[in-house]
């Protein structure tokens, strides 16, 4: 059977999200809604997308373009058996009863609150906890770079606590009204950044973050702390992120890639729009320390969360229950895991 899925806010996270439910033969994406016509209704319909508008209000933009769209987000829900809203964050939550009253399963995105969803999601944390759920909110791309890390490096050797300083981008490339900033942005300006807590709404770990904001729209990168429940080397942590799904080592002597320039560089000869949902791990920055293990990792923004989306269809379905393979499923057909450098 295929799983009948539909988009709402066909945006950085909406575009990427529906293209990769395309590639998955147990998928169907029957259409997505998008608020106002621009480039990117001309692009979506190329690729088959079948459109739909949140109301008939918004189908005149689309008509004076000459594009007749489908129907509304109503018709759309009533043909679906997932809804994903990849909406701005608390856009989400404003459709929930919409959604709920055509009883459809929901995926929610990391700008919402977690108390939308019965579950926070990431695949190699809990992917089991969401098997039949009604609604799972995929968490930000942030936590979902902590939750590979520490859930990747838990299931060989347990983790007792975790430290990370984030740096994040101040902004997508696409994002004109957010950018350029001139500073080095405490973001927030208190401790611990949200983020902590996020990780803790799929996973009880001892956990404190803190955060600031740079000039730049590549990606994100962390430098994270793990205090591990055994002694461990750097050739034991080397080969545990080599055995993790969605986790790339990327080696600066051998490649010369030091920085987030160097992997989006990389990616713009061999992949879609750059796009990097690997969390990128600097091998030659691993630093281990008995049973500590210091390391920095990047996270492009813009894709990280896509796998997990795709995984979460199959979950709250339930069409797979083994987690391994849904991951192995979605990787494949995503041509992840594949060696950039
Ligand atoms: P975006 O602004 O790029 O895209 C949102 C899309 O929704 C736009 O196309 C917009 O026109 C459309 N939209 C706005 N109001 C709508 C409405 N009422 N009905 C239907 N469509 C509407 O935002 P994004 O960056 O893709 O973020 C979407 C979600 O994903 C947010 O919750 C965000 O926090 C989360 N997220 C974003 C990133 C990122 O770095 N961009 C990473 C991970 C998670």
């Amino acid at each position: 059977m295929r799983i009948r899925v539909g988009l709402n806010g066909y945006g950085t996270i909406g575009k990427r999200v529906a293209m990769a439910v395309m590639k998955q033969d147990d998928m169907e994406l029957v259409g997505i809604v998008k608020k106002s016509y621009d480039y990117s209704v001309e692009q979506a319909r190329a690729m088959n997308m079948k459109i739909y508008v949140p109301s008939e209000a918004e189908a005149k933009s689309f008509e004076a373009a000459g594009v007749k769209v489908e129907g509304t987000l109503k018709d759309l829900l009533a043909s679906v058996n997932v809804i994903i809203d990849a909406t701005p964050g608390g856009v989400g939550a404003q459709y929930k009863p919409l959604y709920a009253a055509a009883r459809v399963r929901q995926i929610y995105q990391g700008g919402e609150k977690k108390d939308i969803a019965q579950v926070s999601f990431s695949s190699l944390c809990n992917y089991s906890q969401a098997l039949g759920k009604e609604s799972a909110r995929v968490v930000s791309c942030n936590t979902t770079g902590l939750l590979r890390i520490i859930c990747g490096v838990n299931s060989k050797v347990g983790v007792r606590r975790v430290r990370a300083v984030i740096v994040r981008r101040g902004a997508d490339p696409r994002e004109v009204k957010r950018g350029p900033i001139n500073s080095v942005e405490l973001d927030p300006p208190k401790a611990p950044s949200h983020h902590a807590l996020d990780v803790q709404s799929v996973i009880p770990v001892d956990i404190v973050t803190v955060a600031v904001a740079i000039p730049t729209t590549l990606m994100h990168v962390h430098h994270v702390t793990l205090k591990l429940e055994r002694s461990v080397t750097k050739a034991d942590v080397i080969s545990i992120l080599e055995s993790t799904p969605r986790i790339m080592l990327v080696n600066s002597e051998r490649s010369g890639i030091t920085g987030t320039a160097g992997i989006i560089e990389a990616a713009r000869d061999v992949r879609m729009r750059y796009d990097v949902p690997e969390l990128v791990v600097f091998e030659d920055s691993i630093h281990v320390d008995g049973d500590e293990v210091m390391l920095f990792q990047a996270i492009h923004q813009e894709s990280i969360v896509v796998p997990e989306n795709v995984d979460a269809v199959r979950a709250l379905a339930e069409i797979e229950e083994d987690p391994q393979r849904s991951i192995a499923k979605t990787d494949q057909s995503l041509g992840l895991n594949k060696r950039l450098w």
